[in-house]
């Protein structure tokens, strides 16, 4: 772990990683493709400093983190979604202006086409071989953003309804009825 902080050249990135390291326990290189994609993101989509943003993670296992403690988009605060499809992708978007209903936000992937050129990066993205962690981080530090791929893409702005509350027909407790379901997700599974 301290070789791997004294390769990092840029102090800014030195303290996010600092800061995600303990949130997260220890830096993964999951962890550490959040950050970088995160970097991509505030550049490409010009975001300012204390600008929310909502990032959509298509991987739950660590890549989210970084949003959470660097940016602010937390699963509470609806800046975080996770779609468990396991890939190393996200979508980024700033908050829309009101009215606004369709904008563009940023997906970035790990590029598959791009790690080749990095064979244990690559072996690892693609579980092909076992690497721990302390030897995948340093080759993402060097590759920097080499490795992604990013295109812009539409986001729909989901219109805000107003919140009911309804009883479940069959447990009783209380849910947020999103249609008109008389029973909750529990009743229903
Ligand atoms: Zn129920």
């Amino acid at each position: 772990m301290e070789a791997i902080l004294k390769q990092v050249k840029d102090p800014e990135l030195l303290s996010q990683i600092e800061k995600v390291v303990p949130f997260h326990g220890f830096l993964t290189s999951g962890a550490l493709i959040g950050i970088q994609m995160l970097n991509i993101a505030r550049r490409v989509l010009n975001v300012q400093d204390g600008e929310r943003i909502y990032v959509t993670s298509e991987t739950q296992s660590c890549m989210p983190d970084p949003f959470q403690i660097l940016a602010g988009a937390t699963i509470g605060n609806g800046g975080l979604k996770i779609r468990s499809l396991g890939k190393m992708a996200v979508t980024i978007n700033k908050q829309a202006p009101e009215g606004v209903h369709s904008m563009k936000g940023v997906r970035i992937i790990l590029d598959p086409e791009k790690t080749k050129d990095y064979p244990k990066l690559h072996a690892w993205y693609l579980n092909t071989q076992k690497f721990h962690h302390e030897e995948i981080a340093p080759i993402l530090l060097a590759a920097g953003e080499k490795v992604y791929s990013w295109k812009l893409v539409d986001i729909e702005v989901p219109v805000r309804k107003k919140k009911r509350i309804q009883g479940c027909k069959n447990c009783g407790e209380m849910f947020i009825q999103h249609d008109d379901e008389l029973l909750c997700g529990a009743c229903t599974e």
